[in-house]
């Protein structure tokens, strides 16, 4: 899939949200400027999260928390330089909240991500173009990318 400018990528990510369902965690790769954080927040969107377009990466945090239809739990490991910093905040705690968990530079830390998961990962084509590619962890989400994200 090919996104041409920046609201074609929150769009993308405002369509993913409305097949997600409490509990999914999205893995997001892509290099610094790729389109992660504007894809979340077109998720966020999705979700009826309030001011979507305030979601940005957290910085001092590792996680943001955002109430919408179900609740969004953004991570970003782009900071994180070893899983111990991370292990002690344990993503893994959020994986069964009943929430939707995106989290950024997802494969820097692949031994903190659930056995399930949908892998999307974006690649910079050119100034504006962004290609998405889907891979999906576990059935649900195999299932998923064959109906609806082919
Ligand atoms: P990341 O979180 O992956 O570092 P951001 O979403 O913060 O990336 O930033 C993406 C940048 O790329 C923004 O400055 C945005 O304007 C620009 N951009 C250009 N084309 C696109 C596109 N098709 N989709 C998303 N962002 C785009
Ligand atoms: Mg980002």
């Amino acid at each position: 899939m090919l996104t041409t400018d920046m609201s074609q990528t929150k769009d993308l990510g405002r369509k993913i949200a409305g097949l997600l369902k409490p509990g999914d965690v999205l893995a997001l790769t892509g290099d610094l400027g790729a389109g992660k954080t504007t894809f979340t927040k077109g998720i966020a969107k999705g979700l009826g999260v309030d001011n979507p377009d305030y979601v940005n990466s957290p910085t001092f945090v590792l996680v943001k928390e955002y109430a919408g239809r179900a609740n969004l739990y953004h991570f970003d490991f782009y900071r994180i330089n070893n899983a111990s910093e991370v292990e002690y905040l344990s993503p893994q705690e959020y994986y069964d909240k009943g929430g939707i968990v995106v989290i950024e530079w997802a494969e820097k830390f692949k031994e903190l991500l659930p056995d399930e998961y949908l892998h999307v990962i974006i690649n910079i084509k050119s100034e504006k173009e962004r290609e998405f590619k889907f891979k999906g962890h576990g059935k649900r989400y195999l299932n998923l990318i064959s109906r609806y994200l082919k």
